[in-house]
């Protein structure tokens, strides 16, 4: 583990930026390790893996999924999930809500938008995330609490591609905010930025990075 950690770490307190270690593919003792100095905020891809992580790991950890989630694994972490960046259809978001319910609690969610220029990657365009913000359905879902977006820039090395999608995801996070959260301080996040791009998107205004492979080194 590199000894930057801690250095990044102040850095972005500083500027009210959030770390998510994204801790994927690696094993508990690494992730404790970073637990150890202090982090608390730790994201996972994958549902299985997560609740692995999640039995193991000490009980004050907030994990995050950043993963695609389908409909039918959201009961594995309803219960102690602390957000959910990757909210990507109105009928996921019904699906968090029941299951939230049948806990007795509130999930945290953020709307995942697709800014990149890649098949591979999920995510709803503006009209979408409109359509579901001022549907009947979303005013019923008492359960859920969206406290934001989340956007994954193109894996280019051209950093001026990514610097113009970071700058559009947050021109569309003002826009939400101002149309549909103007008296709601809930909604507050923006997370975009990995290790290879964090920098930029905090220029771009982000409030969440998530870093994995610069604080845990390269995934095999
Ligand atoms: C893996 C992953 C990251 C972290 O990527 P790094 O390049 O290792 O920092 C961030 N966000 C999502 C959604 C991921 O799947």
């Amino acid at each position: 583990m590199p000894e930057n950690f801690e250095t990044i770490r102040e850095k972005l307190t500083k500027q009210n930026v959030l770390i998510v270690a994204v801790s994927k593919t690696k094993p508990a003792e690494e992730i404790l390790r970073l637990y150890e100095k202090g982090q608390r905020d730790f994201g996972e891809n994958r549902v299985q893996e997560l609740k692995e992580k999640q039995e193991l790991l000490p009980k004050d950890i907030r994990w995050h999924l950043i993963g695609h989630l389908q409909k039918n694994k959201v009961k594995y972490v309803a219960e102690w999930i602390h957000l959910i960046h990757s909210v990507d259809s109105l009928a996921l978001l019904e699906e968090i809500n029941r299951q939230a319910q049948k806990h007795n609690r509130k999930i945290s969610c953020l709307l995942q938008v697709y800014i990149a220029k890649e098949e591979t990657k999920f995510g709803l365009s503006e009209e979408e995330l409109q359509n579901v913000l001022s549907s009947s359905t979303y005013k019923t879902l008492h359960h859920i609490q969206i406290e934001g977006l989340m956007g994954m820039a193109t894996n280019t090395e051209n950093m001026q591609v990514v610097k113009k999608e970071f700058e559009y995801l947050q021109y569309i996070f003002q826009e939400i905010k101002r149309k549909y959260f103007s008296d709601d301080a809930t909604f507050r996040h923006l997370s975009m930025g990995m290790s290879s791009d964090y920098l930029l998107a905090i220029e771009s205004g982000s409030t969440m990075v998530r870093i994995g492979s610069l604080l845990f080194g390269n995934r095999n």
